[in-house]
């Protein structure tokens, strides 16, 4: 696969992250004016909702009469490949629907983004090998580091759909229930240690109902989206034995605006690492259900340049989407468009490569310096963490987009009244 060419010139340039290629989907609105969909093209936005109006489109009912992509997700994998066909060929260089489209664009500059969904409900996993070994060994000792079922099974909890947000929403430092190792008892304070997860989030297009086996979950995925799991480690190391981390993660999760297909990222499908214990015959791997997509995060401290803290890349996973959905669905969870699966933070083997402060300041034991000398263990009012994530084709990309938020101070005590 190479570079296609289309009509809209920025879509040409070797390093935008929407060539024809992509076309992702997302939902944005100009002025103030009502969202409405659309798909990204080089450096603008087709909206996608008055080409349906002016009767370019071959489905027997509206589906872009709402600002967002359930509708289409629900018609199913015909409908998504008939669309992205269509929204190819109009967009391509010397189509004859040019003149047409033309005035449907809006620059990407001009718009702001909303979430592409309606988050029907939010799953996150532990799905990162590197992760998980790091994690474990900092809570529980190198001994213990891998849970006894991590190796069988992607170790995931339900979150919440409530409160996941757009990127550059911004971030309120939660308060919680901390407690010290060498403290008698628990407070209840603004968290002192606030972290992200570098994540991919995998978006279902398709319901179930019972379980479906890994090829069956594949084809469920209509698209990924980078996404930040807002993590209070503090609230998190006190809270999370027996049943896993509750309030640590409901505070916000941020998710990228474009929700890059399936489809586009077909040429980057890769293979998990190698196994060290076989897998029950419902997980295993039925073909490359990974994909190597580069990804990495900047930290600006307030008024200051980024700095880039993470490279990493979506292929260290060592459970793909599909494996999750297919664990998902197994105890008969009934699946639906519109639920969002968190990949597990994704570390790599090298120290750059790790995907979450924690980890990159070993529990706060190893600071980092940034470029503009600052020190972080964790983050501090004011941090902008800008994820970004691109998969390299031959002179062109398919990216993600950023995935942004700024962290604002605690508010004063909620209870104080
Ligand atoms: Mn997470």
């Amino acid at each position: 696969m190479t570079l296609l060419k289309s009509w809209v010139a920025s879509a040409n340039n070797p390093d935008t992250d929407f060539p024809l290629n992509n076309l992702p989907y997302g939902v944005f609105s100009v002025g103030g004016d009502d969202p409405r969909c659309g798909v990204a093209i080089g450096d603008m936005i087709l909206d996608v909702q008055a080409v349906e109006e002016a009767g370019l489109l071959p489905f027997d009912a509206p589906m872009f009469d709402v600002p967002f992509w359930n509708e289409v997700m629900e018609e199913g994998p015909d409908t998504w490949a008939t669309l992205r066909t269509l929204l190819t060929t109009m967009l391509a260089e010397g189509a004859p629907e040019q003149a047409q489209l033309k005035p449907m664009l809006t620059p990407q500059a001009k718009a702001e983004m909303h979430l592409p969904l309606l988050v029907a409900e939010y799953t996150d996993f532990y799905a990162g090998k590197h992760h998980a070994e790091n994690v474990g060994t900092m809570f529980r000792g190198p001994e213990n580091a891998l849970p006894p079922n991590w190796l069988h099974m992607p170790v995931g909890y339900n979150g919440r759909a409530s409160s996941v947000v757009i990127s550059g929403t911004d971030i309120r430092r939660p308060w919680g229930q901390l407690k010290a190792p060498d403290a008698d008892a628990p407070i209840f304070a603004p968290c002192k240690r606030f972290d992200l997860e570098l994540e991919m989030g995998a978006i279902v297009g398709q319901p179930s109902d019972g379980p479906v086996t890994v090829d069956e979950a594949d084809a469920m995925i209509f698209g990924y989206v980078l996404l930040n799991d807002w993590s209070a480690r503090d609230i998190q190391a006190w809270e999370y034995q027996p049943l896993g981390p509750f309030q640590a993660k409901a505070t916000a999760t941020s998710i990228s605006p474009w929700i890059v297909t399936q489809a586009a990222l077909a040429p980057f499908r890769c293979n998990t690492p190698s196994r060290e214990k076989e897998l029950l015959p419902y997980l295993k791997d039925t073909g490359p259900m990974l994909y190597d997509i580069e990804l990495q995060v900047t930290l600006a401290p307030e008024g200051k340049q980024p700095t880039t803290i993470s490279r990493t890349n979506y292929k260290e996973m060592y459970y793909s989407s599909a494996q999750q959905l297919a664990h998902h669905s197994s105890s008969g969870c009934p699946m639906t468009p519109g639920d969002l699966l968190g990949s597990g933070t994704i570390s790599g083997a090298e120290k750059h490569q790790r995907g979450a402060l924690l980890e990159l300041s070993w529990g706060g034991k190893e600071p980092l310096t940034l470029d503009t000398g600052e020190q972080r263990s964790f983050l501090e009012d004011g941090d902008t963490l800008t994820l970004k994530g691109a998969a390299q084709g031959d002179g062109y990309r398919i990216g993600f987009g950023t995935c942004s938020g700024t962290i604002l101070p605690a508010l004063p005590d909620p209870y104080a009244r």
